[in-house]
């Protein structure tokens, strides 16, 4: 009907279907595609499904614009949309949290500082990476890397702060020297 101005949706519940529709139809057209996941189901689960298909998808250079279809709160789907971007290095605004799994060699609580940092830094907007890593053996590493970094001891930190050992800090005081860093980071880009 020479009518264009139209952008394509194929969501499926599966992921597998939906990545296979949508590369079927990559290969026989041109228009802009929305990209989703559809019913993916609840936060954690939704968010895993709809990371592996539209990790797929973006990465075979399809999508135009997404949506993450999660059972809960809205908020939650825009974050989750926004760290599959920031994953693929796609978007490259905002806190980018790097963590270490944990092993025994852990003797400081890195999940919950990590889960707390990342939290605070929810809604910074400028692209920051910061490593809280569980010991001094395979730590310093990635903190070094990082923007700012912990590498963790016993019930202490070391402080890294662009690739360069600052101080010790004490647990509890974590939290709050990583975010002065990363405020005082920011300005200093700014200035
Ligand atoms: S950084 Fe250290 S504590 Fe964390 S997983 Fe690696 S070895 Fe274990």
């Amino acid at each position: 009907m020479d009518f264009r101005e139209i952008k394509v949706s194929l969501k499926a519940s599966s992921v597998p279907l939906t990545v296979k529709s949508y590369m079927l139809l990559a290969e026989q057209v041109d228009y802009p595609f929305h990209i989703g996941i559809t019913e993916a189901g609840t936060l954690f689960s939704g968010t895993i499904k709809s990371a592996a298909g539209l990790g797929i998808l973006l990465s075979e250079g399809i999508g135009d614009t997404m949506r993450v279809s999660l059972t809960g709160d809205p908020v939650d789907e825009v974050r989750a949309g926004w760290e599959i971007l920031k994953a693929l290095e796609i978007r490259k605004r905002g806190a980018t949290i790097i963590s270490c799994p944990t092993c025994g060699r852990l003797k400081f609580n890195s999940i919950a500082i990590a889960k707390e940092i990342e939290e605070k830094l929810a809604n910074v907007k400028d692209s920051v990476k910061i490593a809280i890593m569980g010991c001094v053996v395979n730590g310093p590493g990635e903190a070094m890397e990082a923007d700012i970094g912990i590498a963790g001891g016993d019930g202490a930190g070391m402080l890294y702060v662009k690739g360069v050992q600052v101080r010790k800090v004490k647990e509890q005081e974590i939290v709050k020297t990583v975010l002065e860093e990363v405020d005082k980071l920011l300005v200093e880009r700014r200035s």
